[in-house]
């Protein structure tokens, strides 16, 4: 256990009856994190995220665009394409504007890669119309809704199921981050899940797992039910170690490390993390858990800095933002602030920095 928690709460975690992927691939990450998102109390902390928040758009963007620009002409493409990009940007920049109040959040065309993602969809959705035009319309893209099976209370929304002919159903997922390559484990966990879904519904068994880059690009993988069967099997187990530990020490749920805490939204409150927390974990953003030394009308001084515990001696500076009242000996955590380059002991704070939980205006 650390010394204090700047305001301690008891976890009350509701069971899981239904899972999805998504929980699914949280429960293998960190249980202790599935615990914080299971409990109301702590759904203010689950604010949006850029990357989180392109995705979506992206998804949408390719639902929508090529039923509504099929028959518009060449030359006039890319504009009515931009309108349609733009409309769904600004609706997921108005989440990010106000899940972070009062912070200033960049503005949408700002956002890492945004040009890149924005042609790159540009030309899917291209491609995706001159495949329906060349099967002479009727080959739309099958987007498809909620798959459930209701017997081992399962369900799920996959990208795309396609028939490739009557022996071969893919399971289709589109990612938008600039890295993918190769089927990774928890997107094969994902699709797995998705196929069972599917063979459940249907009968039939899905035959290829495909994931697709923002070029297009597949890569695909044969599966057979027996890798359907083994992951169900780790669903069923992952579901089940969540409910009946749930009256044990949650703690115990906790797997922290730099890959599984980095973006996690419960940092704050999680003793485990901050019990491991090691400042090289990045260069660009630190964390600091301690309590305020002194305060004057432009500066705050932090000490007894509980973690990271390789600057536990030293005292951290930064300007006072103007909507905290922060007093002597009041506790403090700082969650993704700015290190300064030229002076160790001090700190900046960026539109989606926190204190105690809040985002800082600036
Ligand atoms: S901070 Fe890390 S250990 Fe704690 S809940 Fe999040 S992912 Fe799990």
């Amino acid at each position: 256990m650390i010394e204090y928690s700047f305001t301690p709460k008891p976890l009350d975690p509701e069971k899981i009856e239904y899972c999805d992927p998504t929980l699914v691939n949280q429960l293998a990450k960190c249980m202790y994190q599935t615990a914080f998102k299971r409990d109301k109390n702590f759904d203010y902390l689950q604010r949006a995220n850029l990357f989180l928040l392109r995705g979506t758009a992206v998804h949408s963007v390719r639902e929508k665009s090529p039923n509504k620009l099929l028959e518009v002409p060449d030359e006039n493409f890319k504009e009515a394409f931009n309108e349609i990009w733009e409309s769904e940007m600004k609706a997921q920049h108005q989440k990010l504007v106000d899940d972070w109040f009062p912070a200033l959040v960049q503005d949408f065309e700002d956002w890492p890669e945004y040009r890149r993602v924005q042609s790159r969809t540009r030309i899917n959705v291209k491609k995706e119309i001159q495949r329906i035009k060349d099967s002479g319309g009727g080959e739309r893209p099958v987007i498809e809704g909620w798959f459930e099976d209701e017997r081992l209370k399962l369900k799920g929304k996959p990208d795309r199921v396609e028939t490739w002919d009557s022996q071969t159903v893919a399971i289709v997922d589109i990612k938008t981050g600039p890295d993918q390559e190769e089927i990774r484990p928890e997107q094969r966990r994902q699709l797995l899940f998705y196929a069972h879904l599917f063979r459940a519904s249907s009968g039939q068994t899905p035959k290829k797992i495909i994931v697709e880059n923002t070029r297009g690009e597949r890569s695909i993988e044969d599966i057979g039910d027996s890798d359907i069967d083994a992951v169900v099997e780790e669903i069923l187990e992952l579901r089940n170690n969540f409910n009946s530990g749930l009256d044990g020490n949650l703690e115990t749920f906790a797997t922290p490390s730099k890959e599984n805490c980095q973006y996690c939204p419960y940092r704050s409150h999680c003793d485990p993390f901050w019990l491991i927390y090691d400042k090289e974990w990045s260069q660009w953003k630190i964390s600091i858990s301690g309590k305020v030394k002194e305060t004057t009308e432009e500066e705050v001084v932090v000490h007894n800095i509980v973690s990271p515990s390789d600057i536990a001696d030293s005292e951290i500076k930064f300007l006072r933002p103007e909507n905290f009242q922060l007093n002597v000996g009041d506790s403090v955590v700082i969650i993704d602030a700015k290190p300064s380059s030229l002076n160790s002991e001090v700190i900046t704070f960026l539109w989606n920095s926190l204190i105690n939980d809040t985002p800082v205006s600036s």
